[in-house]
């Protein structure tokens, strides 16, 4: 077990690192390039691009690269060696400021949504001081973001920044008109929970869905799975043990602070929490984890699933996206204090958010919206595809009072007695947990739960700060128009909750009720990514992302282009995997287990034994083997149908309503089979071997 004091951040050229390696000078104008977004005088970045190159050699880094998170979800690197030839033919290792600052990734294989014509190639990526440089492999990492030649954003960082930009500038303008004219920025803060799922390697690489497509397209129900709940915080297998220990470690060193770990719901399924930092490092850090975790899975004989739904029957992977606000002067906007019906600052803040998630609910459910979600969100193990908030009977009473301009007295906090003598009595929390909810107050920050397992937190969180941005930018201007602010805050706050409450809800999330309730309400549920995602070109939206400078509008059409292209081709590949796996593995092992059945009945009836039953297996057998055969070839024709031209939303929908379909019924009778076929002759390994050993 690694020393984590000893170990943390050694592969990070971190604040620390800059302040021993860098002049006095060049680390306070770097600073206020961090801090205050001023401009980069290149002497200042040829400076740093030195220290950062001696001290990545010391560590024994060779290379470099510009660190980017492009619409693939996955990050990407081009490495360059730090090698400089000089004119007698001798070798240097060099990188400059200009270096550290540009690249030029060929950006013609990224996905654009039309944004770039094949021919214009070029793309730059450019880096972003506000996020730390670390080494992995023998690399120094820099940070970047990326965009194409005429300047149209490619990646998922620059949203994010410019989405903070904003929230900062309207966050502030509200502060100040509130008389708390010392903070001069303000940053949201992220702890994402990550879920996953650790399974054996060898097991996983005899199952082509698993390898193709990241989760099993079959798979019988095993007869236990966690109707006993005795998985969730259950006691950590050894091999799961170390896999924790060595994963931590290789975190610490990048400077993550990975802190909790215990086993989820699901067996093999088990989640990692960092401690919570600025939302742009917390969502470089998540995407560096989850690289991370696959790779310290794969040398432990192990296969780590990042997908929200490797498994029917059990439940998916998830990830809690907890969200606050922080002033630079180190106060939490949404901390309630003792006496929150007077704490005029928190409510304005709270009630900000309320009509930011009431107005734009449709933009926070498309944040998260992916084929792989899907399978997820409304299947009663996460939250529903409507969004609601949770703020539980203390605050929700509160903000009830509010509402009807009542008196509030506030919930005494009750002591809990345990009834057994040795256990000391502690204070009761004065509102329960509500698991079921997609966004729920829990203290003094909210948890977005609809988040995916295996997706960048980079879009959640830039929706959440442009519109919380939106809400304050109007409150701002309403604050400006009145001589007494703080009748005027009062009074903004209880118009904003008497017109936007409709937005929460203390039930059960996962009841039929809710999605009639919920329908009466108002609110929207976009049940599927393909019904979910083409709304993000609303004309509403549209006006939002620009009037907060997130996004052009033809920005916002590349978007939508390329998130309803990911479905397609997400949901193409899986029904291609399944038809082959129906052809090239089902159906052969179920034709061998007739076949030895027929063996068997010919020579029991030419021994003139008695019964007969296998007849009635192997016919059993052979209208499953039919039934199969036949539905595999309606997928077929479905996978050829998706060939015609479409534009991208008749494309996804077509998925929608023709492909899963077809995808579905394969299953449904291959599954049923898996449980008939003698099981050495299944060809690979069921959700038992996998699951549960
Ligand atoms: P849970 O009970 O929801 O499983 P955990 O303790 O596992 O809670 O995780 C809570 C997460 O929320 C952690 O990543 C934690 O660092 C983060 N968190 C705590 N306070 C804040 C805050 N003010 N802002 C953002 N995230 C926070
Ligand atoms: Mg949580």
């Amino acid at each position: 077990m690694a020393d984590f004091e000893q170990v943390f951040a050694t592969r990070v050229f971190s604040d620390v690192v800059m302040r021993k390696r860098l002049s006095a000078d060049t680390y306070k104008k770097l600073h206020r390039v961090i801090d205050d977004g001023s401009e980069l005088d290149i002497t200042v970045a040829n400076e740093v691009a030195k220290a950062m190159k001696e001290w990545a050699m010391e560590n024994g880094a060779t290379h470099y690269t510009h660190w980017f998170q492009p619409m693939t979800g996955v990050a990407a690197e081009k490495h360059d060696s730090f090698i400089s030839v000089q004119k007698d033919g001798s070798v240097l290792a060099e990188f400059s400021g200009k270096k550290l600052i540009k690249g030029e990734p060929d950006a013609s294989s990224f996905p654009s949504g039309g944004l770039r014509s094949t021919f214009e190639a070029r793309g730059y990526t450019a880096w972003d001081p506000t996020s730390y440089v670390f080494l992995k492999d023998n690399t120094l990492c820099i940070p970047t973001v990326f965009c194409s030649y005429s300047g149209q954003v490619l990646d998922k960082k620059t949203p994010l920044l410019r989405s903070l930009k904003a929230l900062s500038t309207e966050a502030v303008r509200v502060l100040h008109l509130l008389g708390k004219t010392d903070v001069t920025a303000v940053n949201a803060e992220v702890g994402a929970e990550q879920e996953y799922f650790l399974v054996d390697k060898d097991l996983c690489t005899k199952r082509r869905d698993l390898l193709y497509t990241g989760r099993t397209l079959f798979g019988a129900k095993p007869p236990k799975t966690q109707e006993l709940d005795d998985h969730y915080f259950g006691t950590l297998r050894p091999e799961v043990k170390a896999f924790m220990a060595e994963l931590d470690e290789e975190l610490w060193k990048l400077g993550i602070y990975a802190c909790t770990e215990h086993n989820e719901a699901a067996p093999s399924q088990h989640e990692l929490a960092p401690i919570y930092t600025d939302a742009n490092r917390a969502t470089d850090q998540n995407q560096l984890t989850m690289e991370i975790m696959k790779k310290v899975a794969d040398r432990m004989g192990l296969c780590c699933l990042l997908h929200e739904k490797p498994f029917a029957h059990i439940n998916g992977s998830g990830k809690h996206n907890n969200w606050s606000l922080s002033t630079n002067t180190g106060e939490n906007l949404f901390k309630p204090g003792h006496d929150p019906y007077n704490n005029t600052q928190f409510l304005i803040f709270l009630s900000a958010l309320i009509k930011a998630v009431d107005e734009y609910q449709d933009l926070l459910r498309i944040s998260v919206a992916s084929a792989s979600n899907d399978h997820r969100l409304g299947a009663a193990e996460a939250p529903p595809a409507i969004v609601s908030m949770y703020f539980g009977d203390e605050l929700g009473g509160m903000l009830d009072a509010i509402v009807k301009g009542k008196k509030w007295n506030g919930v005494d906090r009750e002591k809990m007695e345990v009834g057994a003598g040795s256990v000391p009595e502690f204070a009761k929390d004065t509102s329960d947990r509500n698991r079921t909810s997609p966004f729920a107050f829990t203290g003094n920050k909210f948890e977005f739960r609809m988040v995916g397992s295996s997706q960048s937190i980079a879009d959640p969180n830039m929706v959440l700060n442009t519109i919380m941005a939106n809400a304050l930018s109007e409150f701002a201007d309403r604050l400006e128009r009145v001589k007494d602010k703080e009748a005027g805050a009062r009074k903004l706050i209880r118009d904003t909750l008497k017109k936007h409450s409709r937005i929460i809800f203390n039930g059960n999330n996962y009841s039929d009720e809710w999605v009639s309730e919920a329908e009466a309400r108002g609110l929207c549920n976009y049940r599927t990514a393909a019904d979910a995602i083409p709304h993000f070109a609303d004309k509403k939206n549209v006006e939002l992302f620009e009037k907060h400078k997130v996004f052009t509008e033809t920005e916002i059409h590349s978007r939508t282009e390329i998130m309803l292209e990911a479905y397609f081709k997400i949901t193409k590949i899986e029904a291609q995997t399944m038809l082959s796996m129906v052809r090239c593995d089902i159906l052969p092992a179920v034709y061998g287990y007739e076949k030895s059945l027929c063996d068997l009945i010919v020579q029991k009836d030419a021994a003139s034994l008695p019964g007969g039953h296998e007849r009635i297996v192997v016919n059993r057998i052979a209208t499953g083997a039919d039934e199969l055969y036949n539905a595999a070839n309606t997928l077929d024709a479905a996978i050829a149908g998706s060939d015609s031209p479409r534009n991208a939303i008749d494309a996804a929908s077509y998925m929608r309503d023709v492909l899963i379909p077809a995808m579905n019924e394969v299953r449904t009778i291959a599954d049923a089979l898996e449980i008939n076929v003698g099981a050495k002759h299944w060809p690979f390994p069921t959700y038992g071997e996998l699951l549960l050993h």
